[in-house]
């Protein structure tokens, strides 16, 4: 089945970003959120990265344009999902919110339509288990920022057919992505790892160990890493990888999982990281900058 239709639910971080590549693709992409500030944000999101890349002379308005007319936002769920070949979903880490909109996007899409779910940690299989039409679901993780990041994660729970496997692999081929499929355990192979890095990152600078700025440069410098753990952190979102961690806690009922209490008191705080323009770091510049940090 080759793609044509495209519908991405959620216009967040993530969901614009998706939008944005399958527009590029060629694909119709219809870009869904179910508050309109939050549909408006995305379009507008996708528009400036689109704006940034003709300014650096990476693209042409020419080019933009085309891939501007595959994109449409559209405010109501049924038409949203309607003739569409592949559904991904990208809405908050929060397990009832996933399952409602599949039972919901499965009323309304042929029985052929692949869903996908964006899910960073949760288990694929207990967002299919309310589903009619299990053998459909796949897990499709996509990173941040989406139209740079090359890895797209696939993961497979114990009743995805082979051949929606075999067609979400297609699908990230034509994003240009490199996929890897893993099975279905909390956390797969890439947000276990992230968020623990994270969390530990966030403990030592609580803890005082070093400046935010040095903890980041010593696993930059010292380890390579391309962005230290901390901005990575503001950058995915504090409130993402604070629902990341908390629900590896639940899953292997592991307290070495439990989000720290600096990072709760940011989440509380407001400062969710890069997309508010305060979280661990100040954002303000469009740069990582020092700032104080609030008591917990
Ligand atoms: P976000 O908070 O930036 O965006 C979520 C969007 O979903 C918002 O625009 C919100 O208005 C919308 N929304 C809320 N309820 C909805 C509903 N019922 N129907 C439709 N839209 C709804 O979150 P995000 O960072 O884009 O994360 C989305 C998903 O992607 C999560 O599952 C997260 O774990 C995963 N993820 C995030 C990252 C990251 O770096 N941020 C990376 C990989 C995967």
């Amino acid at each position: 089945m080759g793609i044509k239709k495209v519908a991405v639910i959620g216009a967040g971080t993530m969901g614009a970003g998706i939008a944005q590549i399958c527009a590029q693709t060629g694909w119709e992409t219809i870009l869904y959120d179910a508050f309109p500030e939050g549909l408006q944000r995305g379009m507008s999101n996708i528009d400036a990265f689109w704006e940034k890349g003709i300014a650096r002379g990476k693209t042409s308005t020419e080019q933009k344009l085309q891939w501007a007319a595959n994109l449409s936002p559209i405010a109501d769920l049924a038409q949203a999902v309607k003739d569409c070949d592949l559904v991904i979903e990208a809405v908050p880490e929060i397990i009832e919110l996933k399952q409602e909109i599949f039972r919901e996007v499965e009323l309304y899409c042929s029985e052929d339509t692949i869903l996908a779910t964006n899910t960073s940690s949760l288990s694929i299989r207990s967002i299919a288990k309310v589903m009619d039409r299990p053998e459909r679901l796949i897990g499709m993780h996509f990173f941040n920022p989406v139209p740079i990041m090359k890895l797209l994660e696939l993961v497979k729970h114990s009743e995805t057919s082979d051949s929606t496997i075999e067609i979400a692999e297609a699908a990230g081929k034509a994003m240009n992505k490199t996929t890897i499929l893993v099975n279905d355990v909390p956390g797969f192979a890439t947000s276990r790892l992230g968020v623990v890095l994270g969390n530990e990152a966030i403990r030592m600078l609580a803890d005082g160990v070093a400046s935010a700025k040095d903890i980041d440069t010593a696993m930059v410098l010292g380890y390579k890493h391309p962005m230290g753990p901390l901005a990575l952190t503001d950058l995915v979102g504090l409130d993402v990888r604070r629902d990341i961690l908390k629900n590896l806690q639940q899953s292997f009922d592991d307290d070495c999982y439990a989000p720290h209490p600096l990072l709760e008191k940011l989440v509380d705080e407001g400062r969710l990281g890069k997309k508010s323009g305060l979280g661990i770091f100040d954002w303000s510049s469009g740069h990582p900058e020092e700032t104080n940090l609030p008591e917990f």
